[in-house]
């Protein structure tokens, strides 16, 4: 499994340095999150060093997408959680602090507050059927 020294989840998967570990598999690991949003605020890693999802082998997102469904449930049931939110901040511009692909699992309750700012906009007339055609031709499956 690829690491990179310098790296913080590294070491964690390592056993380097110390972390709440609430679960592991052979390619994901998942442990409490020090700064947490809420209670039981947990993060998702891939074992595999990449800081992007982009950059993310299939096999090792195959495996967070099978676990984290079971990690979720557990930590709503922990603390008894109204819903939860699933993010990864990816890049510098959207918050991304670590550079290790991390999936945060962030338990909400009902009227607590956090990410109270969900700035929608509106497209202009056509816009979005523009930018949809230059995505499509973007794909590259
Ligand atoms: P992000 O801004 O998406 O890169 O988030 C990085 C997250 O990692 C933050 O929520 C930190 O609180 C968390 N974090 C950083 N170092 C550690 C650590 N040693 N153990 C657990 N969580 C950590
Ligand atoms: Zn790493």
């Amino acid at each position: 499994v690829a690491e990179s020294s310098d790296c913080i989840f590294c070491k964690i998967i390592q056993g380097d340095i110390p972390a709440e570990k609430i679960y592991e598999g052979d390619q994901v690991l998942a442990f409490l999150d020090v700064g947490p949003l809420s209670d039981c605020h947990t993060l998702v890693i891939p074992k595999f060093h990449c800081a992007r999802l982009d950059q993310c082998p299939a096999e090792f997102l195959a495996a967070i997408a099978k676990s984290l469904p079971m990690i979720a449930s557990a930590v709503v049931e922990t603390v008894d959680a109204d819903g939860y939110n699933v993010l990864s901040n990816t890049g510098r511009a959207a918050g991304q602090l670590v550079g290790h692909l991390h999936f945060h699992v962030i338990p909400r309750h009902t009227g607590d507050g956090l990410f109270k700012s969900w700035p929608a906009n509106k497209y202009k007339e056509g816009e979005i059927k523009q930018f949809a055609k230059k995505i499509r031709q973007n794909i590259q499956s």
